[in-house]
């Protein structure tokens, strides 16, 4: 490869290039609503009541369970364990099919991490504004949503009216205060000192991620073929959609892939004419992006959580040379490799079985009980 050498430029400062930035997706919209939503479902079922009984309730002290208009005896716990398993095999059904949709959307260490966020935005104006006061004003508004939501936590163990009725005269009992003040702590630390880390060390379900999908899930993909070999270059010479380059063969896209991933073992990078670029312009934005810290161009990550920050920082990259957007985007391996649809997938098969007979015996259960 010649090696013409441009130092006058950079990924992220084309002097030429167009500042326009990449179109708000869809997506975003979505992460929003999903957010609204889940939010307004764990805040206010507690307030919720149904023919003058609570909607949802473990009421400890009364020994009673109040689920959606079944009034039940503590005894009758076996259904509703039966209706957890359901719902986690329903998760593993919709991982194996559409990916972490439930990491990117509607976890709630991702939806109180996302939205203690907003409030950093809300409290410095979107990065305009600062000062002294700025920390107190968040960390003060962060301890409110905090505390509110030690006292939901507790109003599904009992009833909530009661529990904050008994707030303000100090006349609620030991355990409940216990509890309120743990669970606020807990969403306090954690969000603020743990964060996506939780995602990382922590979480059993990011940890069986290779269990639950297959070649033909959808996740995070950065396009090599597309991509490499990746580096700086002079504005104005257009994606390799739109010049004679092309796409890369699979094979030579993981090559340089590689040698970009591994300097210590493949060697120096050779350098490239701009005419031989691909369409990633190293400008890291993706990297820096990344809550996880990770390089997806180095390939998928089992500690991808599919939050597509990477895929909205690059798009930005994108749009600002004036190439199209989706360098990094979400795809399946399968389809990466241009294999056929699946007509036999035996982890949906299997998940969709389970979610099945879970839910079988929680209805039986849940009736019988009743
Ligand atoms: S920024 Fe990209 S690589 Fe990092 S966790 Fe989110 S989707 Fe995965
Ligand atoms: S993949 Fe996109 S965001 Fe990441 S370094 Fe390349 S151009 Fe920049």
């Amino acid at each position: 490869m010649s090696s013409i050498q441009r130092p006058g430029y950079s990924a992220t400062a084309h002097p030429a290039a167009p500042t326009r930035r990449a179109p708000v997706q869809r997506r975003h919209v979505a992460q929003w609503l999903v957010l609204a939503l889940m939010l307004g479902l764990f805040y206010g079922v507690p307030w919720l009541r149904w023919h003058d009984a609570p909607l949802l309730l473990f009421d400890i002290e009364a020994r009673r369970i109040h689920f959606f208009g079944l009034g039940l005896r503590t005894d009758a716990i076996v259904p509703l364990l039966w209706l957890a398993l359901a719902g986690l095999a329903a998760l593993c059904l919709v991982t194996s099919l559409y990916g972490r949709l439930w990491c990117a959307y509607a976890c709630p260490q991702t939806v109180l991490t996302r939205l203690h966020r907003a409030v950093r935005r809300l409290t410095t104006l979107n990065g305009r504004a600062g000062g002294r006061t700025e920390p107190v004003l968040r960390h003060a508004l962060w301890a409110a949503v905090s505390l509110w939501t030690g006292i939901t936590f507790v109003g599904y163990f009992s009833p909530i009216g009661g529990l904050v009725g008994g707030l303000p005269a100090f006349e609620l009992g030991g355990w409940k205060v216990f509890w309120i003040a743990f669970y606020a702590l807990a969403t306090w630390a954690n969000v603020l000192f743990l964060h996506e880390q939780v995602c990382t060390y922590l979480c059993p379900y990011g940890r069986v991620q290779p269990w639950l999908t297959d070649a033909f899930t959808p996740s995070i993909h950065y396009d090599a073929r597309r991509g490499e070999p990746r580096g700086a270059r002079a504005a104005g010479g257009g994606s390799v959609m739109q010049r004679a380059r092309g796409l890369l063969d699979p094979v030579t896209a993981r090559d340089y892939v590689f040698r970009a991933a591994h300097p210590a073992s493949a060697g120096p990078r050779p350098t490239f004419s701009d005419a031989h670029l691909g369409d990633c312009t190293d400008c890291d934005a993706c990297v820096r992006a990344c809550p996880i810290g990770l390089d997806i161009r180095n390939g998928r990550n089992d500690s991808c959580i599919e939050c597509n920050a990477c895929t909205d920082a690059c798009d930005d990259t994108m749009a600002r040379n004036g190439f199209p957007a989706g360098l990094i985007l979400r795809t399946s391996i399968a389809r990466i490799e241009q294999r056929p649809p699946a007509t036999f997938r035996a982890r949906p098969l299997l998940f969709g079985a389970l979610t099945a007979l879970f839910l079988v015996l929680a209805i039986t259960g849940l009736l019988a009980a009743s």
